[in-house]
């Protein structure tokens, strides 16, 4: 096993990817790893039917690859939205079949992977539960891609372990988010901090596609598209990003309102980024 604690995830484990190549991570017709940048998008939460098929429509227009939206959303305070559960899985499933785009969506619970899997082309694991570890299993054993986000104050190693947890069931359909981590500044200028000194070190260690969350990892609409940039610059295959309806009032959406941006916002983004 060696003393880091994985190797079904480490490039020198796997002779396939010693060269250096990243391992491409099929959602529907989307390729993940390779190529052109991913863009992952759509609203923190699935609030209505109208809300998630009006966004979906236009991240879509904007050029977004696939569509993300939660139906169980952790929230710090059991007294916040909790998402519409598995109704809110079939307004996703809609939404796919209205687009085209494949569906990412997090699952909280281990006995609901199966149900969440049902619905979605990708499991997200969310920051808060990168070291459930039965979670970890179950969707490992379930066989979609997973998204798995960094733990927010998750080292490289404990991030790499985890997704070991997946591979070692046998699902090698992994791809990481890096989406901010908690320093002594977070939370005065921004949400979290977004750490993109991860992605070199990471890209060395493990050949599974990575992509960055300017949206979590800032929490504010206006530094998002500088933290995309940033975040192609430094060498990640895609990125995840919220977003709001191009009317809506942030103050009004039901979770991380003011860290969405709007579709028109977007497609000038991937624009430059393409
Ligand atoms: C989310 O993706 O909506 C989310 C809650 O993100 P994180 O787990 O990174 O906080
Ligand atoms: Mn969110």
């Amino acid at each position: 096993m060696g003393d880091k604690g994985y190797r079904l995830v480490s490039r020198e484990f796997q002779e396939a990817y010693r060269d250096g190549r990243t391992r491409v991570v099929r959602v529907g017709e989307v390729e993940i790893g390779e190529g052109r940048p991913v863009i992952v998008a759509g609203p923190c939460a699935v609030e209505s039917r109208e809300q998630t098929l009006e966004i979906a429509e236009a991240v879509k227009e904007a050029g977004a690859d696939m569509l993300r939206g939660g139906a169980f959303k952790p929230r710090t305070s059991p007294y916040s939205f909790q998402g519409l559960g598995e109704k809110g899985l079939e307004i996703l499933a809609e939404a796919r079949e209205l687009t085209g785009l494949p569906v990412v969506s997090e699952v909280l619970d281990p006995r609901l992977v199966g149900l969440v899997g049902q619905y979605v082309d990708m499991l997200q694991i969310g920051s808060r539960s990168m070291q459930n570890f039965p979670l970890l299993v179950e969707v490992g054993r379930y066989g979609k891609p997973v998204l798995l986000k960094r733990g927010m104050a998750a080292t490289l190693r404990e991030w790499l372990c985890a997704a070991e947890y997946i591979a070692k069931e046998g699902n090698l359909d992994i791809v990481l988010c890096e989406r901010g981590v908690r320093t002594s500044v977070s939370g005065l200028y921004d949400r979290f901090t977004l750490d993109l000194d991860v992605i070199a070190p990471l890209k060395k260690e493990t050949f599974l596609p990575i992509l960055v969350d300017p949206s979590h990892s800032t929490g504010r609409a206006e530094m998002v598209p500088y933290a995309a940039r940033a975040g192609i610059g430094a060498g990640a295959h895609g990125l995840l990003i919220e977003v709001i309806g191009e009317n809506a009032d942030p103050d009004t959406v039901f979770s991380d309102g003011k860290q969405g941006i709007r579709p028109s916002v977007l497609r000038e983004l991937i624009r430059e980024i393409r």
